[in-house]
């Protein structure tokens, strides 16, 4: 899953992109509106924390041009406390949940990924799909209780897979939801690390699309 981190005191910035990438996030920062409003407009992010004071632009606008352009990311607002019509312009502007600053670096975390839950229709926080159960505040992974040992990337592919189980998702949907914008995006590695994804579960879930990427599904379920 990658986040895109727009806040602008350094400090603060750095420490949400370490407690995300601590998480398992893809965790990408903006520490200006205008770059926000481009990132979240070109970059497919599965969620986006957004503080509200921003140079150049502020995150009530940027949150107001994305909902105009029909870009619907789900936004978790950073808000100053006691600030209430700042957060309601916030909310009537498209945001989806907020946070009273000073937080919990952690609840920030926890809100962002329970939004994504709620956003890709899971009701609980482990995600299950046939024998496999994933604890994405863990990291957990098992299938049939059996634990399985996965490395942080190939934890990212089948935490995206699981939460579009059912549907076809391309190499290139799978890049750009587990690897920041610089890094080298081959698809080959995916082919790869999808094959040990496979082996590591040892049951057979993760089907090839041809020509069109891979399908994640329950066993025993025909692929429709
Ligand atoms: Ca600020």
């Amino acid at each position: 899953m990658k986040v895109l981190i727009v806040e602008d005191e350094p400090a603060l910035a750095r420490a949400l992109v370490d407690a995300f990438t601590e998480a398992g996030f893809v965790a990408e920062h903006a520490a200006d509106g205008e770059e926000a409003l481009h990132l979240g407009a070109i970059e497919p992010y599965d969620a986006v924390v957004l503080d509200l004071g921003l140079p150049s632009m502020d995150g009530v606008t940027v949150l107001r041009r994305w909902r105009e352009a029909g870009i619907d990311l789900p936004v978790v607002v950073l808000t100053a406390r006691g600030r209430w019509p700042e957060k309601l312009a916030a909310f009537s502007a498209g945001g989806d949940d907020y946070v009273t600053k000073p937080f919990e670096i952690q609840e920030v975390v926890v809100r962002v990924r329970a939004l994504i839950r709620r956003t890709s229709g899971n009701a609980s926080d482990e995600i299950a799909c046939g024998p496999v159960r994933f604890d994405p505040s863990r990291g957990s992974v098992t299938v049939d209780g059996r634990p399985v040992r996965l490395t942080a990337h190939e934890l990212k592919i089948l935490d995206y897979l699981l939460h579009r189980r059912g549907r076809i998702v391309s190499r290139l949907d799978i890049i750009d939801h587990v690897y920041e914008r610089d890094q080298d995006r081959d698809s080959n590695v995916i082919d790869v690390l999808i094959g040990r994804i496979r082996r590591k579960l040892g049951v057979n879930m993760i089907a090839t699309v041809r020509g069109r990427g891979y399908r994640l599904e329950a066993p025993g379920r025909a692929p429709s």
